[in-house]
């Protein structure tokens, strides 16, 4: 007879795990002092603010908060989060333009469903986001890896690609400190990644999650400013908690309607009592800019912290000089730094190669680190044991 693992689909059965997730479990199983997931300071999560926020919620009079909701999200959570949309993209945005997602992984999942049948082109940040890979990777496409450089994906590159014949059907990139270099997509590459979207007939998602925590670096308009072709993700996961798992994704209103469709079959709509709440917060006047201010200057130290603890520590390792967001980029020329992984994990510390933010899985001398999750202390004592292992 069929076993239960004999009965799974053949997507099921070639699915597999991040990374990232396997190297978390390695940190919560030992005494490993970790750089690899970008898990924010739960000393910045803003505890009193949420229990306010979420007490309201709970007590609202029509139980709305505790009730099923539209798929599409809560109305009062779609007119802040419009709102906000039309002043960055300086162009209006209305409420059907926007769609709640929990998290925005799901709007990654949902956007990969609407438009990637097997085989289709999809070009992609190399390296870039891991859980992108994942999600749209499900589906079985052609990867085009884009380099990336600190200017962000490299729209040249894109551009030589298409006029090669390369045909990307949708083109993935996160705009702001990426993840995982820490890049910011440069204003002129924004303005060339929209013009090249409107001339090749390309979809454009740009992610969004960190855009929140800048050290400095000055805000730039979203691509979606330039062409109706972007879909712009954002999430509450870096800036409230990754907790409350409430994202969105703003789009043409039309494929809001598709999103909102394949969403329904996947989770009914977002957790209401936590739209709710996030829809308090970011109603209260201030409150989101004095937020991502306490959390710039929280991040800005502590990234300053261990890159001076790698400099001592870790001489021979380069590394980025990140403008916001929550990771650096290193490089150890020479080394592999997944057989790395394995001795430092020994040492007691722990990393993300390279590696696994390819979309090809090539095999590389670079590694992601985060300053989120550490405190100065303990940044200086991970740094000292990977200078053990290097
Ligand atoms: N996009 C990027 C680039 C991310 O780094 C992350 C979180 N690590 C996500 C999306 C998913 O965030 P969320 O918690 O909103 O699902």
């Amino acid at each position: 007879m069929a076993t239960l693992q004999d009965l799974l689909t053949d997507d099921a059965k070639t699915s597999r795990s991040s990374v990232i997730r396997e190297i978390l479990a390695l940190v919560d199983a030992d005494d490993v002092l970790s750089l690899a997931g970008g898990m924010p300071d739960p000393a910045t999560f803003p505890i009193d603010d949420l229990t306010t926020a979420a007490t309201n919620a709970i007590g609202t009079p029509s139980g709305e908060a505790l009730q099923y909701g539209r798929t599409e999200g809560m109305t009062i959570l779609r007119q802040v989060l419009s709102a906000g949309a039309a002043e960055r993209r300086s162009r209006s945005c209305a409420l059907d333009d926007v769609l709640v997602t929990t998290g925005s992984q799901q709007a990654l999942d949902l956007i990969a469903r609407a438009f990637v049948d097997p085989g289709d082109e999809v070009a992609i940040d190399d390296p870039g986001y891991l859980g992108a890979v994942q999600a749209i990777g499900s589906r079985k496409p052609r990867w085009l890896p884009i380099p990336v450089d600190p200017d962000g994906i490299d729209t040249d590159a894109l551009e030589s690609a298409l006029r090669a014949g390369r045909q990307p059907k949708l083109v993935y990139t996160v705009t702001d400190f990426q993840n995982p270099t820490g890049a910011v997509l440069h204003p002129d590459r924004r303005r060339h990644l929209a013009d090249l979207a409107d001339r090749w007939g390309f979809v454009i998602v740009e992610d969004d999650p960190y855009g929140g925590i800048r050290f400095g670096e000055p805000e730039h308009p979203p691509v979606a400013t330039w062409t109706d072709r972007a879909l712009s993700l954002g999430t509450v996961s870096k800036t409230i908690a990754p907790g409350l798992r409430v994202g969105w994704v703003v789009a043409p209103p039309e494929i809001v309607t598709v999103l909102a469709r394949l969403k329904q079959a996947s989770d009914l709509h977002t957790s209401t009592l936590n739209q709710r709440i996030v829809a308090d917060l970011l109603s209260r006047p201030g409150w989101m800019d004095r937020r991502r201010a306490t959390l710039s200057s929280f991040y800005e130290t502590r990234a300053r912290t261990l890159r001076e603890a790698l400099a001592r520590s870790v001489p021979t390792m380069s590394v980025s000089d990140p403008r916001g967001g929550l990771f650096l980029w290193g490089e150890l020329p020479g080394a592999d730094t997944r057989a790395l992984l394995d001795r430092a994990a020994d040492a007691g510390v722990a990393f993300v190669p390279g590696a696994a933010f390819s979309p090809t899985d090539r095999a590389s001398s670079t590694l992601r680190l985060t300053y989120a999750t550490l405190d100065p202390a303990e940044l200086e004592e991970a740094a000292r044991r990977l200078g053990s292992v290097v």
